[in-house]
């Protein structure tokens, strides 16, 4: 009721100053008056987008985005297909509008003829659609007006309208407290209150299930995702940034970016890297951070493919941000036609070099990355700003003005690996680790079982207990080591284990082998380890009764003169393990035969061959094409 009343009263504030522009924010975002925009409102016809009808006012719901869609399939039937891919939680329907210029929607003929396959996904944070309206405007100027139709000439568009379909119709005004319009919209996560925007390795989500599937269907060349910024003022509407580093980084780095500069400019927008800042404003200089196989471009870049994030920003008006997205799709496709080639082999030539290194097993993989430091001199197009102390917050209050001003920044340009693993022939799971597996069979990974028990030394880890996150993120209570112990958090160590029937061997000679390592290897900084999928193996299980430790105490310090030196050390160096007599007997049992050595030990092996293995026979058709065995929701801590 309270947010009603609100609602009406500060909508109907807004519009009494400016008839064109009744958002509830405002007088909070302090940006010019748009009554100046009505003069640039879109001519009207039967093809115009919702959004262009309203002059960017509104941004048309999920059955007016689905119906625009079928209408745009019912008139180009030969050179559209709407293809599903999953349901959301509440039930919607997923859908993409694949577009090929011949009409050829086998994407296994699209890759023999080495078209390149862009994926172009929307409104993943569903308040954040402006990528929804321009692809609607670029479809119809492919399709119906035929002005970029030259834009399907070699690629095929995979268009995921909204893709966050449930969090997009948690629909209002206040969703979005620094957007700059439209008047309502969508909100950031699922309906069950998650970020799809960092599910793309643990995939909880049945969104993030759908999109893998349709993901491993096309196998894209490309992932385009589009966002709105949150953060700083400047003049940019556009900003970008595009993940890779294999065979495609050269084209992206010498050809596509600057080609994207270069044409976003000239059709009068204003384009930018993105950017983070180092502090609080902008003159602290533009860090470099990497996306983690979380985010959907670091999940294109570990499936050897570029990911490319565009973010508008967010303090421009709608009709700036939907016409300079549709601007960058445009210039990325224009590049794409013209290179088609050219990006096809490069992204092969990537999936052949993961699986040589796979095959020879020797080399390590870098499973995190940090900027090095080095930085070089940027022209940043900001607006002047000022701080001053709050007395609301108690500290300093930047204000942006609307005096545009030209300084030069540091920005941070070159990456160095913080965390590598080596290549494994495959890794070994045990059968009984049934989430862990389902999620590489979601990611179509190439999996084999073992046909029977199977007892052999691995390389894996020991780690130590992590101290969990206390707070949910994403609803899980991620795994965390305290900085100030210096002992390494997992060792590498060779045991032997026992395997039952049906494990899972993943071998690393295949062209989604980085996902795995991810996955897979426990420091990952998106693994399952760290999502929590292995914490039972940090639970003690079995106790010792206080009077029967003490007794086994007592005759281990008798016998053992060593041991007993390393006890009294704890107990003088280690004030903690002094004043807990709970540690100081559960020591003893840690030492004795009654330890449970699997405290601790990470359960997945990795193997340098898989010669010795007792494999199951291939099956008739690949594991990988198989509806993955979806089990229930995991099991969550909270
Ligand atoms: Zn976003």
């Amino acid at each position: 009721m309270h947010r009603l009343c609100l609602s009406l009263l500060l909508s109907a504030a807004a519009f009494a100053q400016t008839p064109h522009d009744n958002l509830p924010n405002a007088g909070l975002l302090e940006q010019p008056p748009r009554a100046e925009q009505a003069a640039k409102c879109p001519a009207v016809n039967a093809w115009s987008t919702p959004a262009e009808k309203s002059c960017y006012r509104t941004t048309p719901r999920y059955e007016e985005t689905m119906a625009y869609v079928r209408r745009l399939a019912l008139a180009a039937p030969r050179q559209v297909r709407l293809e599903s891919f999953g349901k959301t939680g509440e039930g919607r329907t997923l859908v993409a509008v694949v577009v090929s210029g011949d009409g050829v929607f086998s994407p296994a003929a699209v890759h023999a003829a080495k078209r390149p396959v862009v994926f172009i996904q929307n409104a993943i944070h569903a308040g954040e659609m402006d990528g929804k309206d321009a692809s609607l405007a670029l479809l119809r100027d492919i399709l119906i007006t035929k002005k970029q139709a030259r834009l399907i000439e070699h690629a095929v568009l995979v268009i995921v309208p909204i893709y966050n379909a449930d969090g997009h119709e948690h629909f209002g005004p206040f969703n979005r407290i620094n957007q700059n319009g439209p008047e309502q919209m969508g909100w950031r996560t699922n309906a069950a209150q998650q970020n799809l925007n960092r599910d793309y390795l643990k995939a909880d989500a049945p969104e993030t299930r759908g999109f893998l599937r349709e993901w491993n269907r096309w196998l894209p060349d490309l992932l385009v995702d589009n966002h709105v910024t949150d953060g700083a003022d400047y003049q940019y509407d556009v900003t970008f940034g595009i993940e890779t580093d294999g065979p495609a980084s050269a084209w992206v780095r010498k050809t596509l970016e600057p080609e994207l500069f270069k044409r976003v400019t000239a059709a009068g927008h204003v384009i930018a890297p993105y950017m983070e800042f180092v502090g609080r404003t902008p003159d602290t200089g533009i860090t470099n951070p990497s996306a983690t196989p979380r985010f959907s471009t670091g999940f294109a870049r570990e499936q050897n493919r570029p990911g490319m994030l565009v973010e508008m920003h967010m303090l421009k008006d709608y009709q700036t941000r939907v016409t300079g997205n549709y601007e960058m799709i445009r210039a990325l496709l224009e590049v794409v036609n013209r290179d088609a080639v050219k990006l096809v082999e490069a992204n092969r030539k990537a999936d052949r070099e993961t699986i040589a290194r796979g095959v020879e097993h020797q080399a390590r993989q870098p499973l995190e990355v940090e900027a090095t430091g080095e930085t070089e001199p940027f022209t940043f197009k900001g607006y002047r700003w000022k701080t001053e102390h709050s007395e609301v917050s108690g500290a300093e209050w930047v204000q942006y003005t609307h005096e545009p001003v030209t300084i030069t920044v540091p920005r941070q340009t070159t990456l160095k690996a913080t965390l590598t693993a080596k290549i494994p022939a495959a890794y070994i799971i045990p059968a009984q680790w049934t989430a862990v597996i389902a999620r590489l069979q979601l990611h179509g990974l190439r999996l084999k079982r073992l046909a029977k028990p199977w007892t052999g030394e691995v390389e894996t880890y020991r780690c130590r207990a992590p101290q969990w996150q206390e707070q949910p993120f994403e609803g899980r209570h991620p795994a965390a080591w305290h900085s100030g112990d210096k002992s390494p958090v997992c060792t590498t160590v060779k045991v032997k284990m026992n395997f039952a029937a049906g494990s899972v061997v993943v071998p690393m000679e295949q062209r989604a082998a980085r996902i795995a390592m991810q996955w897979l290897e426990p420091l990952g900084p998106d693994s399952a380890l760290q999502w929590g999928f292995f914490d039972s193996i940090f639970e003690q299980k079995e106790y010792g009764e206080g009077y029967v430790l003490e007794r086994l105490a007592r005759r281990m310090l008798a016998e053992d003169p060593k041991l007993k030196a390393e006890f009294e050390q704890m107990v003088a160096s280690d004030s903690k393990f002094a004043g807990s007599p709970h540690e100081r007997l559960n020591w003893f049992l840690q030492h004795s035969p009654w330890w449970d050595e699997r405290i601790g030990l990470y359960p997945v092996g990795k193997v340098d061959s898989i010669r010795e293995l007792p494999l199951q026979r291939p099956p008739a058709k690949k594991e990988a094409d198989e509806e993955p065995d979806y089990e229930p929701d995991v099991p969550d801590r909270a």
